[in-house]
């Protein structure tokens, strides 16, 4: 085994940068050739075609199955022209991944000769053989029918020789089986009520839309190390290895220079990016040894979540070619920080206003205050469902380890913005305002919010969801997440504030406030219910996991507790009211999120278990051998009582020591195999997660530790695996 470590770390060493020859330098060339955008829409569609889908994007019109079949027959032309050979309809199902089924454009005519064939009704809707995907009881398997369908707001893309078409994916009775089909839901109902509310100041407006630009975390392994990691290759994280004696205490590695052959990996797949149109900007290192970022410049959120996820594939696909793996697990080494996706997150009009951006005048700014405020509101009342929307189980290795928030929702706002919410809680008042009042409010508090809130915001970095100036910045989500989920639940919490708002402003005009005034008054009330939510200190303190606890909010660091939140009454209502998730769907996603939890414990628990007993024990039993024949020896050259003990005191301790690890690696081994035998019999898949997150997850803790304290004794010449410091550092 040990020589399989050597040869994976030569390997590793003599690794060259891999040279690739670019078509163009330049990102302008090739941005977005791989794209069916509305420049090649133009060239490749009549007019009504054209129009149709600009309108179905636009004003979310359907499109007829005349005008698909033109589409379509388009799309056909100009995808195989760029070489494109399948199709598939592309999609986010609930297990995290993206699906796809590959089906050639050529068919068979009539004469039985080929020809390329793909018409409108396969571009609109198919039926993906779905019954091995999760769907949590809505599909029953003499039922497994599972439809998607065509989200044209989505451009089609060419991704390795397939024209890919951006797809929702619902059962055959219509619920969701995917992120994409809720969060366009959620999209639509925030548009209508950011709408609604902007009829107070701005009634030119027709669409608002959310913006997303997320920044990606990753690390990178060399791909022979990795081989020779199966707990890395099969559970995407190490479940043993002492940490380095040099990791990130230096913190030397952030923004340090990008090693050679990570920076022709990543010029590779940033060029594959802009093909696709996925405009990445910025890349670094992060703070952990062979972590790194990419973000790109935001856009609209269901186009920004695609390209994320189109993005990770595309990573894992391009980090092969270099001898590399990526990996997307919150937290694949211990004591290293994890990797997360921040989700930056803002409002948008059709007119490229961004309502949460403060403008020059007190008219703007009070717009400004009224999606800030709203949304810090929206934070409050659905702080747990948005602790379940990012709760996963390898997030739960990360929240709250010291690297990242706790898993207690906060806002922070910074300094200024708290002063002027403050003042207007002092300063509003329920009766009625004189006109100097009024004017002295706005000019005071409202007309002095600096326009440029972006440098002098003091960046609070341990705050989950963090005011940035001109968005929000929502950092407790996972690296492996797909952003849809938590931007489900944030834009439909915003959507339905902004209706109470909007109901309540209305209702005091109605009995003859001024509008300005009634949007005084309202606001006021939002900013005292929704106090204990703003925390400016430290969330990384345990003084604040006491202080929250204090205020009542909601602290749920285990995935299996924060799923419940999907089944509280106000969730229900929250995303049954606004027409996102219907309660069955829930349901649904309750099950799944638990099955899918269950399922990578119990993966960790066998490749734990097998590792344990079939690698380090038999090596810690070698090394034991070894110095038993060395004891031995001592023995018989020094026959001397007194002296042989001092001489192989260290030996006999070491032996011991040892004897106790392995014994109770397996104990362990075995308590956790009965325990995993008895759960399994649970036959609902919450309570399974539950006890499996209280009862399994701690053996591989405890397992660990015995593990990690043999390797830091056994001869390294003999060690079996792949240690950190190998693991850790690229050459
Ligand atoms: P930092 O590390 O300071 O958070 P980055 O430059 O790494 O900053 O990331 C900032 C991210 O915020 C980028 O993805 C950027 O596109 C995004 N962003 C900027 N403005 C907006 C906005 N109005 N809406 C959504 N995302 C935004
Ligand atoms: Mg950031």
């Amino acid at each position: 085994m040990a020589h399989l470590r050597f040869k994976a770390i030569d390997e590793a060493v003599n690794r060259n940068p891999l040279q690739i020859d670019f078509e163009s330098n330049r990102i302008s060339d090739v941005f977005g050739i791989n794209v069916f955008d509305r420049s090649k829409m133009k060239r490749y569609l009549s007019r009504e075609a054209y129009d149709s889908v600009v309108s179905a994007i636009d004003e979310g019109r359907r499109i007829d199955r005349k005008i698909a079949g033109q589409v379509a027959a388009g799309m056909k032309s100009w995808a195989i022209e760029r070489g494109a050979t399948h199709y598939t309809h592309w999609f986010h199902p609930l297990n995290g991944a993206t699906a796809e089924k590959h089906d050639a454009f050529f068919t068979l005519d009539r004469n039985g000769e080929a020809i390329e064939s793909f018409h409108g009704d396969l571009l609109v809707q198919q039926e993906p053989d779905a019954s091995s995907f999760p769907s949590g009881g809505i599909r029953n398997t003499f039922e497994a029918r599972g439809y998607s369908a065509w989200d044209p707001t989505s451009p089609a893309f060419i991704f390795e020789q397939s024209l890919c078409i951006p797809t929702i994916f619902v059962s055959y009775t219509g619920e969701a089986l995917d992120f994409k089909t809720p969060h366009l839901k959620s999209l639509n109902a925030l548009d209508k009520a950011a709408v609604s509310v902007l009829s107070y100041f701005d009634k030119e407006v027709n669409k608002v839309f959310a913006t997303l630009g997320w920044e990606q975390e990753y690390f990178l392994v060399d791909e022979s190390l990795y081989n020779a990691r199966p707990d890395l290759a099969l559970c995407g994280r190490t479940l043993m290895g002492h940490a380095a004696a040099k990791d990130q205490q230096l913190e030397d590695h952030y923004f340090g220079s990008i090693p050679e052959r990570v920076s022709a990996f990543m010029k590779h797949f940033e060029m594959e990016c802009y093909k696709l149109g996925i405009p990445v900007k910025t890349r670094h290192n992060e703070v952990a040894p062979n972590q790194f970022e990419c973000a790109p410049i935001f856009e609209e959120a269901n186009l920004a979540v695609d390209h994320n996820q189109l993005l990770m594939s595309l990573m894992e696909k391009i980090a092969r070619r270099h001898k590399f793996r990526v990996l997307f697990h919150e937290k694949p080494f211990s004591g290293i920080n994890g990797s997360g996706k921040h989700c930056n997150w803002s409002l948008m009009t059709d007119s490229r206003i961004n309502l949460l951006s403060p403008g020059g005048t007190p008219k703007n700014n009070l717009m400004f205050l009224t999606f800030l405020i709203n949304t810090i509101k929206a934070v409050h009342d659905y702080s747990a469902l948005l602790l379940g929307s990012i709760a996963s189980e390898p997030n739960t290795h990360r929240l709250g380890a010291n690297e990242a928030p706790p898993a207690i929702m906060s806002v922070f706002i910074g300094k200024t913005l708290n002063g002027v919410l403050d003042d207007l809680e002092q300063r509003i008042s329920e009766k009625k305002m004189t006109p100097d009042e009024k004017t002295e409010l706005k000019l005071d508090i409202i007309g002095k919010i600096p326009e440029i809130l972006l440098d002098n915001t003091d960046r609070n970095r341990t705050s989950p969801f963090a005011f940035t100036g001109n968005r929000f910045e929502f950092r407790a989500v996972g690296s492996s997440a797909n952003c849809a989920s938590p931007l489900i639940t944030l834009n439909t919490a915003v959507a339905d504030q902004l209706n109470k708002f909007k109901v309540e402003v209305d209702k005091l005009i109605e009995k003859g406030v001024k509008k300005d005034e009634a949007i005084f008054q309202c606001l006021r009330k939002l900013i005292i219910d929704s106090k204990k939510i703003r925390f400016e200190g430290n969330g990384y303190s345990q003084e604040w996991i006491d202080e929250a606890q204090k205020r009542g909010l909601p602290n749920l660091p285990d995935a299996t507790e924060a799923y419940k939140t999907f089944l509280y009454p106000a969730s229900i209502k929250l995303l049954g009211d606004n027409n996102v998730l219907s309660e069955r769907e829930l349901e649904a996603r309750y099950d799944i999120h638990n099955e899918i939890f269950v399922k990578k414990v119990q993966i960790e628990a066998r490749i734990l278990g097998d590792l344990a007993i079939n690698h380090i024990i038999p090596t810690a039993i070698a090394y034991q051998n070894v110095i038993l024949a060395n004891i031995k020896g001592l023995k018989e050259l020094f026959t001397d009582e007194k002296e042989f003990l001092s001489l192989a005191e260290h030996q006999l301790q070491t032996l011991k020591m040892m004897a106790v690890h392995i014994k109770t690696i397996r104990e362990q081994v075995k308590l956790m195999d009965e325990t995993r035998r008895d759960l399994n019999l649970i036959n609902e898949f919450p309570e399974r997660a539950q006890k499996y997150s209280k009862q399994v997850k701690p053996f591989l803790d405890e397992i660990r530790y015995h593990i990690d304290k043999l390797e830091l004794i056994v001869d390294d010449e003999i060690w079996p695996l792949p240690k950190y410091r190998e693991l850790l550092f690229i050459r």
